[in-house]
């Protein structure tokens, strides 16, 4: 069998290496070759000794996903998407700002948590991406970056990454952690532990985990200020619900990189924009709503995102105003809150559109259904 190196954290490689007779430096070697500079060819890797590129020949390759399309915004995003088989699609979505480059990762084909505002979420669950499929995006879109942007040798175009794309990463664990390795690692794409981000709608004990085996930024998405209303967006709530998921943010606060965990809140006309229930978040971070299972304040961050409407969710964008107002209320409490500004409108990037076009797992999307008729959504101020 063909080993797929891209499977591989530097650890991982060296085993793979010293399986071939090769000692450690080769396998920092090939693994600099691969992502530092983006080459697949071991041909062309000329400081590696003919021998071991002779066994590297017949065991190895350094595949990419194949590219189904690319997409450029007239703002600059770019969003590619990806083929893994059996009709199934991913999404990766390059955003360039003015003092960073942000490349927004895929890290399973569908999600099998189905929140309501997610376009990803509306088609089920088909499977985890492997290491490989992750790393891969990474791979590819740094070098294609380096390549159009014509950027001078030793410059990178990536400087963050989030894995917010489709699929939730902390249901697909084993897959992830050596893929952030990769990213980390300074052989690899050295990038700092503020600036990857793993993204969840809540995996508590999986939050844990990462806490302990390889702490990056972590960003949860919350949308609700109460379980009640969370229950009816993010059905993950009903097994996690939300004084579990702080108490494990103030535990992962402890190994954290950063001294906040960032809460993503997307806001939906008429569901959770109201100004109650902006008090109410207030009062859920400040550690208010919990103060009786022993949580205090929560450092932390709000980031608001105007939600990107989709046919099947039967959901709109908040007015602009009403997001505005919100904002102001926790602000007003001394919280830091950003609002996401919309990007790449013109490509539909957000998460999950053009994979939906793609594949249409109609089963998958029936059972969601029948599974949400049992939660239908909350009236907007709900209490739990
Ligand atoms: S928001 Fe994230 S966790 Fe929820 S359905 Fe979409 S991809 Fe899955």
């Amino acid at each position: 069998m063909v080993a797929q190196l891209l499977d591989f954290d530097l650890e991982g490689l060296a085993a793979f290496c010293a399986g071939l007779g090769e000692k450690r430096f080769r396998a920092v070697q090939l693994y600099r070759w691969i992502h530092q500079k983006g080459e697949s060819d071991f041909e062309r890797m000329t400081d590696l000794a003919h021998t071991l590129r002779g066994k590297l020949a017949g065991a190895a390759q350094v595949a990419g996903l194949p590219l189904l399309s690319e997409h450029r915004s007239a703002d600059g995003t770019v969003k590619w998407l990806f083929d893994v088989g059996a009709g199934n699609a991913v999404e990766t979505v390059f955003i360039p700002e003015a003092d960073r480059g942000t490349l927004c990762i895929s890290s399973q084909a569908g999600c099998a948590v189905g929140c309501r505002f997610c376009s990803t979420g509306h088609q089920g669950f088909s499977r985890n991406l492997g290491t490989g499929e992750i790393v891969a995006q990474l791979w590819f879109a740094e070098h294609r970056l380096r390549e159009t942007l014509g950027l001078a040798a030793g410059v990178r175009a990536i400087d963050n990454v989030v894995m917010m794309g489709m699929g939730e990463p902390l249901q697909n664990y084993a897959a992830l952690v050596p893929a952030l390795r990769t990213m980390l690692s300074d052989h690899g794409y050295g990038l700092s532990r503020r600036r990857v981000t793993v993204s969840t709608s809540g995996v508590v004990p999986m939050i844990d985990r990462l806490r302990e085996d390889c702490p990056v930024a972590l960003a949860v998405s919350l949308h609700a200020p109460n379980d009640a209303l969370r229950e009816s967006l993010v059905p993950l709530n009903r097994k996690y619900p939300l004084h579990e998921l702080l108490a494990a943010c103030q535990r992962y606060l402890a190994a954290a990189p950063r001294d906040f965990i960032t809460f993503e809140y997307c806001l939906l006309d008429g569901v959770n924009d109201t100004p109650e229930l902006a008090h109410e978040l207030v009062r859920l971070v400040s550690g208010q709503a919990v103060a009786s299972r022993g949580l205090g304040r929560i450092p932390c961050k709000l980031n608001l995102i105007p939600f990107n409407p989709f046919p099947a969710s039967g959901l709109q964008r908040s007015p602009r105003q009403r997001v505005l107002d919100f904002a102001q209320v926790l602000q007003d409490a001394g919280i830091v809150t950003t609002i996401r500004r919309t990007r790449g409108d013109d490509i539909d990037a957000a998460c999950g559109q053009l994979a939906g076009e793609v594949q249409d797992r109609t089963d998958a999307r029936r059972r969601l259904a029948l599974r949400r008729e049992i939660i239908p959504i909350a009236a907007a101020g709900a209490q739990p």
